[in-house]
């Protein structure tokens, strides 16, 4: 049976519930993040990863993202068949800009106080943690786990997190995960190029993007869909 959230606030009695809030722009979303939020789910024993595709991200004025409703979409379709993984449409209605902080703030609301939150995201995007809206209050409400792909670990990453531990009530986790050497950013080149993207996401999710022909590009010769 499907334990809804109220369930499992029920079912936690005392203990808090442990909730992965896996955030990111997702576009496209891939086996990297679906790995990566299961791998964090293990090690951090998490009850249940919740993926929350930005909506309106302020730090992305002027950059060319796709429509929301086709990454939630796309997000609802990769992640449908692990009991685990939960979306939400949270940063999707929100009008105006997204922050973080107010993500967090709802979600504590809607697991009543009674959930430890871990938000889960690329290191190069905590890198810019400092600048985000009320940092200090987020580091209270929650610990981060930077996902790193492998290999990418500079020195000045490290010394900001550092800095951040240090000098903030803050609780920074990494973690290597090699299916991340896969990029969103590298799978919209390769639509736009005409070349294949099998094997690097779930074939809905292929097949989604050629359907409503995102990425400008075309399914190239010899990746046509598979039918059992
Ligand atoms: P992004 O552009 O989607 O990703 C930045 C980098 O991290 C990319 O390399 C990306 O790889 C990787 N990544 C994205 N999501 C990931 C995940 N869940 N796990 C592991 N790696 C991930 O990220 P973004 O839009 O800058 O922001 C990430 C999160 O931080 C979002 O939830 C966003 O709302 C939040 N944020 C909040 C504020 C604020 O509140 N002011 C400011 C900045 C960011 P791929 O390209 O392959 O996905």
């Amino acid at each position: 049976m499907i334990q809804t959230i109220k369930d499992k606030i029920e079912l936690s009695e005392n203990s808090l519930l442990k909730i992965g809030i896996m955030g990111g722009t997702f576009d496209p979303v891939h086996y990297g993040h679906l790995v990566t939020a299961e791998a964090v789910r293990e090690k951090f024993t998490l009850d249940q990863v919740i993926f929350v595709p930005v909506g309106n991200p302020p730090h992305k004025i002027g950059q060319k993202v796709t429509d929301k409703k086709d990454r939630y979409a796309m997000t609802l379709l990769a992640t449908a068949t692990n009991p685990y993984f939960d979306v939400s449409r949270e940063e999707i209605d929100r009008k105006g800009y997204t922050y973080t902080i107010d993500t967090i703030i709802s979600f504590q609301k809607r697991f009543e106080g009674k959930a430890q939150f871990y938000f889960i995201t690329g290191a190069d995007a905590l890198n810019q943690i400092l600048t985000w809206k009320h940092t200090e209050q987020l580091f209270k409400m929650c610990e981060f786990i930077a996902v790193t792909r492998p290999g990418y670990r500079p020195d000045d990453l490290f010394q900001d997190i550092e800095y951040l531990r240090a000098n903030f009530e803050s609780k920074i986790h990494f973690m290597d995960v090699p299916a991340f050497e896969i990029s969103s950013t590298d799978i919209r080149k390769r639509v736009e190029g005409n070349i294949s993207i099998k094997y690097l996401l779930p074939e809905s999710i292929e097949a989604y993007i050629y359907k409503h022909g995102l990425y400008s590009g075309k399914r190239p010769a010899g990746s046509e869909e598979s039918h059992g």
